[in-house]
């Protein structure tokens, strides 16, 4: 709902609920002395090893080791968001939400959410009409041609956007006022003085949902030729839609994925629907080609292994830029599925049929394998300079196993493929992680990494969970980006200078190592590793060495993230801004000369962010 919980609500909502109570909901539960213990329903066994504490409100399974508070329960039992598990305990436990959380600022905020969805709403229904009339004939036919069954139309809600201002002079007819329209993305602002167009012509539309199934966006693909006109379109970043926080059909997935315990993910739009047509339901698609953790996490929720079907460059591009490592962090289990080379899943499906799917999502190889499977070559006659570098490569990929039995695992394979002998990999290990020159920078980075997911300057920051917490994360990107590239000496000195003053940053520890790297001796640019190492053992050199370790995180340009943290810094100040407007308005008539300043520099932010 993106309404911000305190502290304070969170701890009265715990203590006016039972986490007893609520997880016997969903699981049998029976005394075992102070505890509770029943069968662990994130994980199959026979004997109970899951256990719930009333005296500390919490869960957890000593099988599978899943834990958390009651509301971590609800979010994983039952795949609803942080909010979601607040408002359901909230009203539980009979306090009033509206009454707490909505501040005059908030509450207008949230009638223009309930009339943007309104809008897509209205939209999807308008949409799906077209698809079946007459205008959405060319429509009708690309799908008959993709085989897409009348089912699965109705069940991705598909429809067909017309030309010209056919969709406009609807909403018009609607009472939908232009600007809305166009805040909800679905209208372009009309040039030189016209009145405002759709965004979506001649495109066959795929609705674009939330975890209640509510439209939330678009994707729109082109049925015609229409020179500079991208194939596929998506709505733009609006109030309710964010590409990095949607997966497209999660909704519909989700049961199907609870039950299996698996959620496969793929590219597009079509395939998604292909896959779920050739007996596949349990499958959403990712919008972007880089995961985000927040996409990761809302698929944590409904299952524990993701299976990944891309086709085949994707797939490897996705694995080299460790996009797949962001799902592995967030606690699942990624496989990856292997599609024959030039074949994307739509099409495998289409030419194969459910049981090859199914073959196919059965055979998936685990990350870690199809990393080695890129890195081995195919015949064993290789030269020995060949050899030596898929040692190396190899080695790497299994230096990230955590379990050291997996890794032994994965050396025999690796000594076997390479007429290599275990010995022999073991001493290579052994001097990649650790024990040469070149090898400290690497262990030492890795190690960081291992015993500190958050970063330092991460723990003051999450104030309150759920809300904060997602322009947090996106201004960490944005900072790691930007002091990455100044590491790596690719962007000018003059970024840092652009940067300097006292709430740039997002933790001291953040704003402390800018200084280190202010302050840096010019042999440092040529050589950021030798540099970091000699650092001494802050948090603040710790900040700058997991950045570096970060290697991947540089292929945004700097330009951007730069861009990025300054959006985040204005978007906070607004934050600020309106929760002291929201302040003063409660408080009547005093301060009449404040609320006046306030508000022309909220306008002025507001301008610099949405150029209105
Ligand atoms: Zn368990």
């Amino acid at each position: 709902m993106g309404v911000r919980f305190s502290p304070q609500l969170i701890d009265e909502i715990k203590s006016r609920v039972n986490i007893v109570e609520i997880v016997g909901q969903y699981v049998s539960l029976r005394p075992s002395g102070r505890n509770y213990v029943g069968l662990c329903p994130f994980h199959s066994e026979k004997t109970p090893s899951f256990t719930v504490s009333p005296d500390k409100q919490l869960f957890h399974c000593f099988g599978c080791q899943t834990g958390g508070d009651v509301f971590a329960f609800l979010m994983k039992r039952t795949g609803i968001s942080f909010s979601e598990a607040v408002q359901q305990l909230a009203q539980r436990a009979g306090i009033d939400l509206e009454r707490l959380v909505h501040s005059p600022v908030d509450a207008a905020r949230e009638r223009r959410r309930q009339q943007l969805l309104e809008i897509n709403r209205l939209a999807s229904g308008f949409f799906r009409q077209m698809l079946h009339g007459p205008a959405g004939a060319a429509a009708r036919d690309y799908l008959a041609r993709r085989a897409i069954q009348p089912a699965m139309v109705e069940r991705y809600q598909l429809g067909f956007a017309p030309a010209g201002d056919v969709f406009a002079r609807f909403l018009a007819k609607q009472g939908v006022s232009p600007e809305l329209a166009v805040e909800a993305g679905l209208l372009l602002p009309g040039r030189d003085g016209r009145p405002p167009y759709p965004r979506f012509r001649e495109r066959l539309m795929f609705p674009i949902a939330d975890q209640a199934g509510r439209v939330i966006g678009f994707g729109g693909r082109l049925l015609v030729d229409r020179a500079g006109a991208p194939k596929y379109l998506n709505s733009p970043e609006t109030p309710l839609f964010s590409k990095g926080r949607v997966l497209y059909g999660l909704h519909l997935a989700r049961e199907a994925a609870r039950k299996t315990g698996v959620v496969i993910v793929v590219e597009g739009y079509m395939d998604c629907i292909s896959l779920c047509q050739h007996g596949v339901p349990n499958v959403v698609a990712s919008l972007g080609t880089a995961f985000t953790d927040m996409q990761a996490q809302a698929l944590a929720r409904v299952a524990e292994r993701v299976v990944i079907a891309f086709d085949a460059d994707a797939a490897g591009q996705a694995a080299a830029r460790r996009t797949l490592d962001i799902l592995r962090k967030a606690g699942l289990r990624v496989a990856v599925m292997q599609l024959p080379i030039g074949q994307d899943p739509d099409e495998f499906a289409r030419r194969h049929g459910p049981e090859a799917v199914a073959r196919a999502v059965a055979g998936a190889v685990p990350l870690v394998e199809y990393k080695l499977q890129q890195v081995l070559p195919v015949t064993g006659a290789v030269s020995v300079e060949a050899k030596a570098r898929a040692v190396e490569a190899a080695l790497a990929v299994i230096a990230e196993v955590e379990s050291a039995v997996e890794q032994e695992g994965y050396m025999e394979l690796v000594a076997r493929r390479l007429g290599v002998s275990m010995d022999t990999l073991r001493v290579e290990m052994a001097r990649i992680s650790g024990n040469d020159h070149a090898g400290p920078a690497r262990h030492r980075m890795g190690k960081i990494r291992h015993n500190n997911r958050g970063f330092p300057g991460e723990q003051g920051e999450q104030t309150s969970r759920g809300g904060r917490a997602a322009g947090g994360d996106r201004l960490l990107g944005a900072e790691q980006v930007v002091l990455r590239h100044i590491l790596a000496g690719d962007s000018p000195a003059r970024v840092l200078a652009e940067l300097d003053g006292p709430d740039v940053w997002s933790s001291p520890v953040v704003a402390g190592a800018v200084r280190l790297l202010a302050g840096r001796p010019a042999g440092a640019v040529q050589d950021p590793a030798a540099w970091l190492l000699g650092l001494p053992d802050t948090a603040e050199a710790n900040w700058l060495r997991e950045v570096w370790a970060q290697g991947a995180l540089a292929e945004v340009p700097w330009q951007e993230a730069l861009h990025s943290l300054k959006q985040e810094r204005i978007r906070q100040r607004l934050a600020s801004l309106e929760r002291q407007l929201s302040a003063l308005e409660v408080e009547g008539g005093a301060g009449a000369g404040m609320l006046a300043r306030l508000l022309v520099e909220y306008k002025r932010l507001r301008s610099d962010l949405f150029g209105a």
